[in-house]
């Protein structure tokens, strides 16, 4: 199976001309890069597996993306998560409840990644959390070559990449065959931890992308009025949603940068708009309706 090239387009936000990798369009049904790190395994006949498993948070997008593959393939998939809540039992949403749908069968587990590499066997695809695996680096050379020929049908002189990452898998394997510079920023963790991923992937440092230094650091996925209006200020300006776990902490840290890196910025929109349903969700019961559309208007002010 392959998929059309997604559009590169080009966008303006707080006086500086841009340009947006729509991966989030890249399949409907799919989380965006989580269909890039997939890629290979629909590409591959696999004949002899039968089922997938994997392991992470209830709400995860890959957890959603490997429901997808599954369904489409014909596999039955296993996830493992940590916890549960009933509440989420009694009222599914996001992509906890669409992966069900897809036939997923959940379990709770103590040790999650233990209980998921327990089931490896012959007939057995086990995928590591967040997709973190080596089979990523197909489909994200695709998306390299993608980049190239956008570059080139839109003449763009200075180009350099910027996306925010999860594992790292990504922005690394972008790096890997990309000519022009990947900038990227952890939203889970610091930089060590995300250099320490990319060890676990790759030998030659030379293929690391380039770290953006913050001053303030985010607990991930977790909600914060500050990335709420940035969030929200994107939307109005641009006419795109973001997802709430990764590029607003992304775009939280691009705009520290604004001014200072030069040249034709491509920002790749990574997709993950499923899992917005239940952020926002969250940010409700944490803040209030009330008060969020309070902050909207004061910005219009
Ligand atoms: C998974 C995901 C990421 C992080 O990708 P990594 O390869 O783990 O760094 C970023 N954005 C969205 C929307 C995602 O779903």
């Amino acid at each position: 199976m392959q998929f059309s090239p997604s559009p590169l387009q080009k966008q303006h936000f707080r006086n500086r001309d841009f340009y947006l990798k729509r991966d989030d369009l890249l399949h409907a049904d799919f989380s965006g890069n989580k269909a890039r790190k997939l890629h290979y395994f629909l590409s591959q006949e696999y004949l002899h597996v039968r089922r997938v498993v994997s392991y992470g948070s209830n709400q995860s997008n890959a957890m959603y993306s490997l429901s997808v593959l599954a369904r489409m393939r014909g596999w039955e998939f296993i996830y493992f998560c940590k916890q549960i809540p009933s509440f989420l039992q009694q009222n599914p949403i996001g992509n906890y409840k669409a992966a069900l749908q897809n036939g997923m069968k959940i379990y709770q587990s103590e040790d999650t990644n233990l209980s998921a590499n327990a089931l490896a066997r012959k007939d057995t695809l086990v995928v590591q959390e967040g997709g973190r695996q080596s089979e990523a680096e197909f489909g994200l050379k695709i998306l390299a070559q993608e980049l190239q020929d956008d570059i080139r049908t839109h003449h763009l002189q200075n180009p350099f990449v910027f996306l925010p990452s999860g594992t790292g898998t990504t922005a690394l394997y972008l790096q890997k065959y990309l000519q022009y510079p990947v900038f990227t920023c952890s939203t889970v963790a610091d930089d060590v931890y995300l250099k320490k991923q990319w060890q676990m992937l790759e030998q030659n440092e030379e293929f690391f992308p380039k770290i953006l230094d913050i001053s303030q650091k985010f607990h991930y996925a977790k909600p914060s009025l500050e990335l709420y209006k940035i969030w929200s200020e994107l939307e109005q300006y641009t006419h795109i949603q973001y997802d709430l776990i990764y590029d607003v902490v992304g775009w939280r840290k691009l705009l520290e940068y604004w001014h200072t890196l030069q040249g034709d910025l491509i920002y790749i929109h990574q997709g993950g708009l499923l899992g917005n349903e239940s952020m926002l969700e969250r940010y409700k019961y944490k803040y209030g309706i009330i008060e969020l559309l309070k902050d909207e208007k004061n910005e219009d002010i």
